[in-house]
């Protein structure tokens, strides 16, 4: 780079600082909502937490960014030098920004704004037509942004590329296709098989004897407490205010042993990979997950590859039966094991096994698609979840609630985002069996506590690039080549073959 583009760069390496912390402030604003903030705030809260990103998306859209990125365009497109990076990053952020013209983003804050409470109102009164109304708009605003966005062939695509760039409909519909013929299957012969018993997980647990227990797990496994903080929360989270501050939150219920510790082991697979990435990329738009679906594999990785496998327990089994004595003291490893590992459909996305979760990612991605093709009109929602359910699971919800009404993502306006928890499912497996291949004796390691090798793994070939690279180029260097079900599909069998006898 010569002088006077090295001025451009540091000039654009400001802009992009500033928003940086603008954001990454109201982030803080809102990681303390959800954790200390008194309920009197609230209206405050979402005011400052407005303020400050309209600042941040202002100063980020304005004419001066678009000089210095013309001024500066002509870079390497594959390359991961700082520079070449941040450039290509921050020009693909900056046209999808200026393609939206400030009345549809005030719109679509506006709507989405009003139909979070809409929806937190319907959602507790069971009452599906009051979201209805907001929820048709929210369709509308989709579709304009992804005709503002532009795209080859669907009006999905452009709403896809803001979670899972390089990724598109036509992609995912395949790769749900192949999974969707082996999976029915499966799950259709577990059903038959009888179920484990787990009913003691569901005896009484001392919630801050759980939550040391946890708290203990994450430093071994990695963690970084001098770089990061987990707090409770209604719903477990994790959030990034720079390499060097990433908060995660879980939820303890005394009533349910595990769900708690995976929550948090998901959480710190989250943030463990914010906590890895390369320094030098610190308050830039480079340091953050490279897609949705990467983010989700690192924390699926530690949830289930590592957190659910016989070896982890192994390892912590007997602590965890020391400090519950009196519920656990009977239960062998064996049993425990396929307790936290029974399969068993259930309407509820959050509440899914492993091997159903996918099944509820399929059903939302099918009613999106029709949706933003126009081919499916809010009001049959509610009749359409029930019947697909039905097909997928062969289990009905008693109730919207249970049904259509259990996320909030619609009503923030996210159609396009439900996909990247099963992307994210499917390539954890890839890059979990890429790890055992690097690291032969890795479940030997796993049941000796020592998580060292599986981290370092990570932070080379993941971690540390930040967004410097892609989705696709990552997998590519470790696979040779994109994302495919059948990893996954063949570490679903083999590890509950065990449990449930042959699968198809
Ligand atoms: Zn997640």
């Amino acid at each position: 780079m010569d002088s006077k583009c090295q001025a451009y760069f540091t000039e654009l390496l400001g802009i992009v600082k500033t928003v940086g912390d603008l954001q990454s402030t109201a982030s803080l604003l809102e990681w303390d909502q959800e954790t200390y903030m008194p309920k009197g705030a609230m209206d405050s809260r979402s005011r400052q937490v407005s303020t400050l990103s309209s600042l941040a998306h202002e100063i980020f859209i304005r004419d001066r960014t678009g000089e210095l990125l013309e001024m500066l365009s002509g870079t390497d497109g594959e390359s991961v030098g700082f520079q070449e990076s941040l450039i290509r990053v921050t020009q693909r952020d900056f046209s999808r920004a200026r393609k939206l013209s400030p009345e549809l983003v005030g719109c679509i804050a506006e709507t989405t704004s009003k139909a979070k409470s809409t929806w937190i109102h319907a959602y507790n009164e069971n009452d599906f037509g009051n979201f209805a109304d907001d929820l048709e708009k929210i369709v509308d605003l989709c579709l304009q942004k992804a005709e503002a966005i532009g795209y080859e062939e669907h009006p999905y695509d452009a709403l896809l590329d803001e979670y899972e760039p390089d990724m598109t409909s036509a992609q995912v519909t395949s790769l749900f296709e192949d999974l969707r013929a082996s999976l029915i299957p499966m799950v259709q012969a577990i059903q038959e098989s009888s179920s484990p018993k787990h009913e003691y997980l569901h005896l009484s647990y001392d919630g801050d004897i759980q939550w040391d227990f946890g708290m203990e797990i994450l430093r071994d496994i990695g963690f970084d407490f001098q770089r990061g903080r987990q707090d409770m929360s209604a719903h477990p989270f994790s959030t990034s205010f720079s390499v060097n501050d990433v908060r995660i939150t879980t939820r303890v219920n005394e009533r349910n042993l595990v769900s708690g510790l995976f929550s948090s082991l998901h959480e710190a697979g989250h943030g463990m990979y914010e906590q890895g990435i390369d320094a030098e990329l610190d308050g830039t738009l480079l340091a953050q997950g490279t897609s949705l679906g990467i983010h989700e594999s690192q924390s699926r990785l530690w949830e289930n590859q590592v957190g659910r496998s016989f070896p982890f327990w192994t390892c912590y089994y007997r602590d965890l039966q020391q400090r519950f004595k009196s519920q656990l003291g009977n239960v062998s490893l064996n049993d425990f094991y396929h307790s936290i590992n029974r399969v068993h459909p259930s309407p509820v996305r959050v509440d899914a096994d492993e091997v159903t979760y996918n099944l509820h990612i399929m059903l939302r991605f099918e009613i999106e698609m029709r949706l933003i093709e126009q081919k499916l009109s809010v009001r049959e929602l509610p009749e359409l979840w029930m019947d697909t359910m039905q097909d997928y699971l062969g289990i009905q919800p008693e109730n919207d609630t249970q049904g259509v009404l259990q996320d909030i993502h619609w009503a923030l306006g996210a159609i396009g985002y439900f996909p990247t928890y099963a992307i994210g499912n499917l390539m954890s497996a890839q890059i979990f069996s890429c790890a055992q291949n690097a690291i032969p004796d890795l479940h030997d390691q796993i049941a000796m506590g020592k998580f060292h090798p599986l981290r370092q793994w990570l932070q080379v070939n993941i971690f540390q690039w930040g967004r410097k690279m892609s989705a696709t180029q990552i997998l590519e260097r470790l696979t040779g080549g994109g994302i495919t079900a059948s990893p996954w599909l063949e570490y679903i069998r083999k590890k509950y073959s065990v449990i449930y006898g042959t699968l198809p």
